[in-house]
């Protein structure tokens, strides 16, 4: 095994634990990874641990951890169970929303199940028609007495398969600033359908469509303010980026551990792989990488723990994470041999979950435009979800 890269200071202990949680349901991850179930076991044991609530405060059930310290435990248990990881920025997101925008009824009703691991809230805002372009989407939400319905197609929202409601952003009126306002949708609401998309990773984490038939939501059930969805989520997508980013790291160094394990022991022409240049210097660039974006993925949490500016790096963590990770995935495959190109080692599905964190959370092209904006000035990114 790789000795851990450099730790932020202070989250030792929370890295032993989580890394010895990671370590205890490694082995089954390529069976849960391939299947289309979701986990409610390994969710429930994460949420005893107290996992699902590290970015919601104490005073509303969670444990009020700093970014950084939810990025330890994220990054830890990517590393045991790449999608399990995913499932914690999920909730990371989802439940600090909740508990800082929801209302009394809405929190009431669903912080401390979500927090339990009873249920899960997914989040909504990608269209067939509007993915990267955000600010497009087509669903509407028309006022009515004491709430709002909902008509529209939602794609490519995690949990929708399983979750137990869902944010879902809808357009409330045609002001192109401050037009789109955020609900929870119980998604047992009459005029919810949803549908399974076959995904080539991410498979038990229930990626899917939502078809909105005029739902019926009360007022309380809206997320933040009326017209300002996004300024609700925002803030936190500079952290999500760099969660993103340290979930990447996490799944792509179980990779390298795997390669070094296998290296060490496998011998061609009388000599071990791990005396082999042209094995371990693969190795030791995608390590280089991995640390590299690592150690920006930290840097972006800290700063946003300070409230420090995080737009810029958080947008350079992100891209440089992901095909980083993605990029030694590959590579650590073909170290492996033929052994490596099938699903009886987790290498090629762990691939298929990485290249996923390349499109999720806005794809590479829009984090770029995003650092081009900060570089160069408003006048020059285009717009993207930040
Ligand atoms: C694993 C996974 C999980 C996801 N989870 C969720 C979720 O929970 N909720 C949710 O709402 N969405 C989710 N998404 C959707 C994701 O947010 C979108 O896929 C993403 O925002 C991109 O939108 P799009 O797929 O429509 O691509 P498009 O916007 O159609 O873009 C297609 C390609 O063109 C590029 N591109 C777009 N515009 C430009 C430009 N101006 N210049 C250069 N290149 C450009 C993009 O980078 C991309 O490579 C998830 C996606 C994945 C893969």
């Amino acid at each position: 095994m790789t000795p851990p890269v450099t730790d932020p200071p202070d989250t030792d202990a929370l890295r032993a634990e989580a890394r010895a949680f990671a370590d205890s349901i490694y082995d089954g991850y390529l069976e849960r990874a391939l299947s289309q179930d979701f986990f409610w076991d390994i969710y429930r044991e994460a949420a005893g641990r107290g996992y699902l609530g590290m970015r919601v405060a104490r005073e509303r059930g969670g444990c009020g951890a700093s970014a950084v310290e939810a990025g330890v435990v994220l990054e830890e248990v990517a590393r045991g169970d790449f999608n399990l990881g995913f499932c914690l920025f999920g909730a990371y997101s989802a439940n600090r929303i909740i508990a800082e925008a929801g209302s009394d009824e809405v929190r009431e009703r669903w912080l401390l199940p979500t927090l339990a691991g009873e249920t899960a809230i997914g989040f909504a805002l990608t269209e067939l028609v509007a993915g990267s372009d955000s600010r497009n989407i087509g669903t509407r939400a028309t006022r009515i007495e004491g709430g709002w319905r909902l008509h529209g197609h939602k794609t490519s929202s995690g949990f929708a398969t399983f979750a137990g409601a869902s944010i879902v952003f809808a357009r409330t009126s045609d002001d192109p600033r401050n037009g789109i306002t955020g609900f929870l949708v119980p998604l047992d609401s009459d005029g919810v359908r949803r549908e399974r998309i076959p995904n080539a990773g991410f498979r038990p984490t229930g990626r899917g469509k939502l078809a909105l038939d005029g739902v019926l939501v009360p007022d309380a059930n809206v997320v933040g303010e009326v017209g300002r969805g996004f300024a609700t989520v925002t803030g936190s997508f500079d952290v999500g980026r760099a969660m993103i980013a340290l979930l990447a790291v996490g799944g792509a160094q179980r990779a390298i551990d795997m390669t070094i394990e296998f290296a060490s022991t496998r011998e061609t022409f009388g000599a071990p792989l791990s005396e082999r240049q042209g094995i371990t210097f693969p190795i030791a660039e995608h390590a280089t990488r991995l640390e590299a974006a690592k150690q920006l993925a930290y840097h972006v949490l800290s700063s946003a723990d300070e409230g420090r500016p995080t737009t810029k790096t958080a947008a350079m963590s992100k891209w440089f994470a992901t095909e980083s990770a993605t990029n030694a995935a590959r590579d650590m495959i073909v170290a492996h041999g033929h052994r490596g190109y099938s699903d009886e080692l987790p290498l090629m599905q762990l691939m298929r979950d990485l290249q996923g964190l390349e499109i999720a959370e806005g794809p590479t092209q829009i984090q770029k435009m995003i650092i081009t904006r900060e570089l160069f000035g408003r006048s020059s990114g285009g717009r993207a979800r930040a």
